[in-house]
């Protein structure tokens, strides 16, 4: 779609990637007894990892692997304490379990995944996996096992391999390094909430998917809620913390259409020829999962990290490499401002205050207004629908309108306007652009970035 408008502002950005930690009011945890090492925790784990991986079939989707092993690294990055070499499975059942072995080594079922309504539900669960690994929880609970056998009243330093065989233990779901006690549960959901906020997702979806799964029949879940033990107060303690930590994170990251695309994936409906272009030509993957930052002077916001940003004089564009087809956008999304006077910058009337301008307008005025202007440069441009519910942008009204054009990729394309008029008179656009066939599983990214936008000024 071309979006040349002759009255638009330029803006120049920089792009900065600052992660800022946010350490507000967090539940601190003090280190609970144990007889190991964090070192003898990682080695433990690497045998039960063993024995897990041989007796537990993985999954070979390729797809789906990738996914959950860039989710898992996501949310592993914000893990306080000690950098564990985690690593991220999905095992090939049905039933509905996540589980995590000391030093690192999380699992999931493809049961779970395939049940997991959103992905910040997904990262809940994931996140509070990761928990259990900080709070080093399966080596605490050896070393009670451990300690609370006569034999070793007064156990000092103790060697790994001593007491797995003392205690009998290897790998097995109903392992004592996988039951976890209530206060640890309540531990690793506190430390799970901090976990999510500090990746941009809703701390109050951990809870939310322990419920999703409650609701799941109890043979498909009794191995997850042996190792995890329900609590009645989950969401009353989740939603605490995070309010103690300042509500929800800013530039909240919601749903991705890559946890849908793994689940069709995994119930063996590959999407794949669905994404290829017809004609032959090949389509951009699909919006990554991972949201990265941009900072521009007028405003900053998330966009998918397997995209680019360009700034073109007044047009700043978000797209994955191949979104260009032949100079044009044909996936991805365009960000410039329009006057709504039509009058130019610098002809402004002198009859009005400091910023403001002559005749007021109103959103829905101003959007009509760039509409006919982009109607000039793209006459087959029609619109489909005015989105009635009501949207905002940085806590500002906005209005949001589907278009049909046609596509620079051949045959139409869809587009979502999203636009905003600021205190200044400009009207801000935000224009998501895809082929109409792959239209739905841009959308959600598309209002995604839409929701990150926060304006500078
Ligand atoms: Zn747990």
């Amino acid at each position: 779609m071309s979006l040349r408008t002759k009255s638009a502002v330029t803006f120049l950005a920089a792009i900065l990637m600052l992660v800022l930690p946010v350490l507000a009011d967090r539940t601190v945890f003090r280190t609970a007894w144990n007889l190991f090492t964090v070192q003898q925790d990682i080695e433990m784990g690497r045998t039960l990892t063993d024995e897990a991986d041989s007796s537990l079939s993985p999954v070979s989707d390729e797809m789906a692997n990738t996914y959950i092993d860039a989710l898992g690294h996501q949310l592993s990055v914000h893990a306080p304490g000690y950098k564990y070499p985690y690593q991220f499975k999905i095992v090939n059942e049905q039933t509905i379990n996540a589980f995590a072995l000391p030093g690192g080594s999380i699992y999931v079922t493809r049961g779970l995944v395939e049940a997991a309504p959103t992905e910040p539900q997904l990262a809940g669960v994931i996140a509070h996996e990761i928990a259990h690994v900080v709070l080093r929880h399966g080596t605490q609970q050896v070393s009670r096992a451990y300690s609370a056998q006569a034999s070793n009243s007064t156990p000092g330093r103790v060697s790994v391999s001593a007491v797995m065989s003392d205690l009998d233990l290897y790998f097995d779901p109903n392992s004592i390094a996988l039951k976890y006690s209530a206060e640890q549960e309540r531990q690793a959901d506190l430390m799970g909430a901090q976990i999510l906020y500090d990746s941009q997702f809703d701390p109050g979806q951990m809870p939310l998917f322990f419920q999703t799964v409650q609701q799941k029949s109890g043979s498909l879940t009794t191995d997850f809620f042996n190792s995890h033990p329900t609590s009645a107060n989950r969401v009353a303690r989740v939603r605490r913390e995070a309010d103690s930590m300042g509500g929800m994170p800013r530039n909240l990251r919601g749903d991705s259409p890559d946890l849908h695309t793994v689940q069709s994936h995994l119930r063996g409906e590959s999407t794949e020829p669905v994404n290829r272009d017809r004609t032959g030509t090949n389509a951009p993957d699909l919006p990554s999962t991972r949201m990265v930052a941009y900072s521009g002077r007028d405003f900053d916001l998330r966009y998918p990290e397997n995209w680019r940003v360009s700034e073109d004089g007044d047009v700043v564009s978000i797209a994955p490499t191949e979104g260009m087809v032949s100079g044009d956008l044909a996936y991805g999304m365009r960000i410039a401002t329009f006057d709504p006077q039509g009058s130019t910058l610098y002809g402004q009337t002198p009859l009005v205050g400091p910023g403001e301008r002559s005749g007021r307008t109103t959103l829905s005025r101003a959007t009509d207004q760039l509409l006919d202007e982009l109607r000039r440069s793209n006459p087959n441009m029609r619109v489909v629908r005015t989105d009635d519910r009501s949207r905002r942008i940085d806590g500002q009204s906005a209005m949001a309108i589907e278009l049909t054009n046609d596509s620079p990729a051949g045959g139409r394309e869809s587009d979502l306007l999203v636009s905003v008029l600021r205190p200044d008179g400009l009207l801000y656009y935000f224009v998501g652009v895809a082929p109409e066939r792959d239209f739905s599983r841009y959308k959600p990214t598309f209002d995604q970035i839409v929701a990150s936008v926060r304006f500078n000024n």
